[in-house]
């Protein structure tokens, strides 16, 4: 494995409640370069507050996230500014696709680029039609959403988070909302991403995905970080009797 050693990702104490129920507390965390982290851990548990927090889709209460060079501490009172700095560092692929129902496939994948990037048509739409192809969906470009199936409008998601040339993709349970053999190749677009070298933060219910794909795993309970380790002694030889008690119930 020839892993860059520069932290791309950090989180410093972050913590987050939602009134007076607190979700995340003080968690850390240190993703390198080219490197894959799988969260796992029980429904509640936190994960998605904190990879929500991580692009500032939620406010943390307290702690500091520094993504490639953007560095913000919540205390702070960040503008939004170096809010849209942080996001852009980041892609974001949802349980849910979230693909805007009214714009093709293509238009899907361009608009980000020519809103925010401020490419042209013609140069947003050559980007696209190469990361379709990337994700094995060069032929739907002109499709709408709701003519492709769930694995497909899933792997255009990624695409379109590709599209702004983000440092790191963070993905919610990706594979959560799909059949099986859907979810497949969306778990094959994703290794491959991860072979290519993308640094990937990954909420997954898949513990082979986990197991195989990461190099890291991290299992969270009530808001806080139980287990932390390369993956295949932590799927293997969790130390907490809560770790294991999860794992036994998913596998
Ligand atoms: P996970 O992704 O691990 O299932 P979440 O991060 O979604 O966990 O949720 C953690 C806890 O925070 C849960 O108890 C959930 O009900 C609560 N929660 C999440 N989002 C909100 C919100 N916007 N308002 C209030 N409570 C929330
Ligand atoms: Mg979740």
């Amino acid at each position: 494995m020839s892993k860059n050693e520069k932290s791309l990702v950090r989180v410093d104490s972050l913590s987050k409640s939602f009134g007076t129920l607190e979700v995340l507390s003080g968690i850390d965390l240190d993703v390198k370069s080219g490197e894959v982290l799988a969260i796992i851990g029980p429904s509640g548990s936190g994960k998605s507050t904190l990879l929500r927090c991580l692009n500032f889709l939620e406010t943390p209460d307290s702690g500091a996230i520094e993504v490639a060079d953007v560095r913000i501490d919540a205390q702070n009172h960040p503008s939004q500014r170096e809010i849209l700095q942080l996001r852009r560092m980041a892609g974001m692929v949802f349980q849910s696709f979230n693909l805007f129902p009214h714009m093709t496939v293509l238009e899907n994948v361009s608009f980000a680029q020519k809103r925010v990037a401020g490419k042209s048509q013609a140069e947003a739409d050559a980007r696209s039609i190469e990361l379709l192809r990337r994700v094995g969906l060069e032929a739907k470009a002109a499709e709408y959403p709701h003519r492709c199936s769930g694995g497909q409008q899933q792997r255009i998601a990624i695409a379109r988070a590709l599209a702004l040339n983000p440092k790191v993709m963070l993905f919610d349970e990706p594979t959560s909302a799909l059949d099986p053999e859907l979810g497949l190749e969306v778990l094959s677009v994703m290794r491959e991403l991860a072979d290519e070298g993308m640094t990937m933060i990954v909420v997954t219910h898949e513990m082979h995905f986990a197991e195989s794909v990461s190099d890291h795993v991290m299992i969270m309970a009530d808001g806080k970080i139980i287990e932390y380790g390369p993956s295949a002694e932590i799927m293997r030889n969790p130390q907490t009797e809560r770790a294991q008690r999860f794992l036994h119930a998913v596998r």
